[in-house]
């Protein structure tokens, strides 16, 4: 199955798809161009993300164009011009230098999507000082660790997050200094700053200091998917990557509405939720409020949103739904869907066009990558289930380990192997904070191995088939629980599932899917039976889950991905693990 939207529909598109242009010149893609179409800091004072995604604009004549439109959970709305969110961030960036904090000093927020948020993490920026985003809605245990390892030195959040979460740990931080409170009238003891003070205080003139591209820019902790969160470093070239992606996969184009659903706690939510569509000068949906079926459709149809980039775990909440509800929106000004965190099921892209009328690209990036790397670009066909194919600039490769350090490349197509990548795109990780060694490890005969397990087909198609930690084997045979999960999703009755290899005598690892039902149906041993054949007729008897328990909802991350490794843990009985990210 092959969807080609673009060429089928090309009057939904108000230009062409950049990466057409791209192609014209061929093989010429060179990241000096990306480059080129930067300004770099004035009298060669070097490359800062900051300066390219909001002081080139305000300085020219998109000064007055809606930056960011903050959409509050109580229906209140902010919209913050490029001109403003210059003056903003510059305030931000004078109360930094003030206290003291330079160059590679961690600045930390702690704060729901309000636009103070984004403030501090330009501000931060500007200032050369390390921006790292801690999810909201983690408890005192994950912000101190992650407070503690990222060595933070301010901390802006709110006065109930503080008390609550923060100041029972306080004293086992003595490098935080000073606390930023977005909702306090005024200073208190002990660090405690009111942060509407200072920047009524604090002047609108500031010079971003010189920035070496390989100054360390963000410090993003992964989403803890398979054990405990690795901060991984970013440096301000990797304003490139933000830039390249922004241009031929989210394909934004002058005038574009863009919304990114994920949380700056998350890389999504800081790569794209706040620093590629700025450094396009578009404008930036940032919505405070947590998913919800109904005000996303609202948001998508109100707000004339144009390029959309959510995550497989909303996409199955709509999905949820079914398809007549959405489609009673107006998503006329909608030109293209993205999707990232997890694979997105084959179901779930054709939902897409009987729901939003578009497919849904899928594309594949981590933390460490810093932007995305794989895509279905909207320029080429798309293959449901395929993450699609490496972007220009981006070599990949599956491979397959053949000793400590050394790995072989497998040329041929459709074998499943490790993915890698080339090091050297420019937001490739700097290092694992206080974890060298991991990092090193990282590395193996000159490739970044992924932990990802992937195949490449003939056409070039990347396909993902777990990661390296999930993989089940059965009888001899290597199962990805994304294969067996999709074919599930196949089913009616079928809302989410999450598959499982649990140790067996005889088989070595049995295949057991956890499945999460739509509403209407029921749990039975009948829809048991069923479900088993059903996937027996798609994926063979070797393949396809031996044992299916119905659960109401899986376990996710606060990221909404599906914890495999905690069901096996709990179907085993074996401790949990680290829970820091585990959803409520
Ligand atoms: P941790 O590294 O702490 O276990 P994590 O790997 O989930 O957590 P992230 O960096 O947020 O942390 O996620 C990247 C991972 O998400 C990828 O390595 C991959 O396993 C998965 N992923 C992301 N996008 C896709 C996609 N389009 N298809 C399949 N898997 C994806
Ligand atoms: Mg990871």
């Amino acid at each position: 199955m092959v969807f080609n939207p673009i060429y089928k529909n090309p009057e939904s598109y108000p230009q062409r798809p950049n990466l057409l242009d791209y192609e014209k010149t061929g093989d010429t893609f060179s990241w000096q161009a990306m480059r080129s179409e930067l300004d770099g800091l004035p009298e060669g004072r070097g490359l800062n993300i900051a300066h390219e995604a909001v002081d080139r604009h305000a300085d020219g004549e998109r000064k007055n164009r809606v930056a960011l439109q903050w959409l509050g959970r109580d229906d209140t709305s902010r919209a913050v011009t490029y001109g403003d969110l210059k003056a903003q961030t510059s305030r931000f960036a004078n109360i930094l230098r003030q206290l003291g904090l330079g160059k590679g000093d961690t600045v930390c927020t702690l704060a729901g999507r309000i636009p103070e948020l984004y403030i501090a993490a330009l501000g931060t920026l500007k200032n050369t000082s390390v921006f790292c985003p801690l999810f909201s809605a983690f408890g005192p245990e994950p912000i101190y660790q992650r407070l503690s390892k990222g060595d933070a030195r301010i901390l802006l959040t709110t006065e109930a997050d503080y008390r609550g979460k923060v100041e029972p740990l306080r004293n086992r931080l003595p490098k935080l200094k000073h606390v930023l409170l977005v909702d306090a009238s005024d200073h208190g003891a002990g660090g405690l700053l009111s942060l509407p003070r200072l920047m009524a205080e604090a002047s609108e003139a500031y010079t971003i200091p010189h920035t070496d591209p390989e100054d360390i820019a963000v410090l993003h902790f992964t989403s803890g998917t398979t054990g405990m969160p690795k901060g991984a470093l970013h440096a301000h070239n990797a304003v490139l990557t933000h830039y390249m992606t922004g241009k031929y996969v989210l394909d934004f184009h002058p005038g574009d509405v863009f919304w990114c659903t994920a949380d700056p706690g998350w890389v999504t939510g800081t790569s794209y939720g706040i620093l590629s569509p700025l450094l396009h000068g578009i404008t930036n949906i940032v919505d405070e409020a947590d998913f919800d079926a109904g005000r996303w459709c609202d948001i998508l149809a109100g707000r004339k949103v144009s390029v959309w980039y959510t995550a497989p775990t909303a996409i199955r909440r709509l999905m949820r739904m079914g398809i007549e509800p959405v489609r009673t929106y107006d998503l006329r000004h909608l030109r293209v869907v993205h999707s990232v965190g997890e694979p997105l099921n084959p179901e779930a892209v054709v939902w897409g066009i009987k729901a939003l009328g578009m497919p849904i690209h899928d594309n594949w990036w981590q933390t460490e990558t810093g932007g995305i790397m794989i895509a279905n670009f909207p320029a080429m066909e798309i293959r449901p289930g395929s993450m699609g194919r490496p972007l220009p600039g981006i070599e990949a490769a599956i491979v397959r380990r053949t000793g400590n350090d050394a790995v072989e490349v497998i040329d041929a197509p459709d074998v499943q192997g490790e993915l890698a990548l080339r090091p050297g795109w420019p937001s490739m990780f700097r290092g694992y904070l206080h974890d060298e060694a991991r990092y090193r490890k990282c590395f193996v005969g000159g490739w970044y191995l992924t932990g990802d397990l992937a195949r490449r087909d003939a056409d070039g198609y990347f396909w993902f088939v777990g990661r390296a930690d999930d993989i089940i084997k059965t009888s001899g045979h290597m199962v990805g629980p994304f294969e067996v999960e999709s074919a599930l999703m196949q089913h009616p009755a079928v809302a989410e599932a999450g598959v499982i290899g649990k140790p067996h005598p005889l088989v070595g690892e049995l295949v057991k899917a956890f499945v999460a039902l739509k509403p209407g149906h029921a749990a039975s041993d009948e829809l048991r039976l069923e479900l088993i054949g059903f996937a027996r007729k798609r994926l063979g008897p070797a393949v396809a889950p031996k044992e299916i328990d119905f659960k109401t909802d899986l376990p996710k991350n606060k990221a909404g991905k599906i914890m495999r490794r905690l069901l096996k843990a709990r179907e085993l009985g074996l401790p949990d693990g680290d829970l820091s990210t585990l959803e409520d």
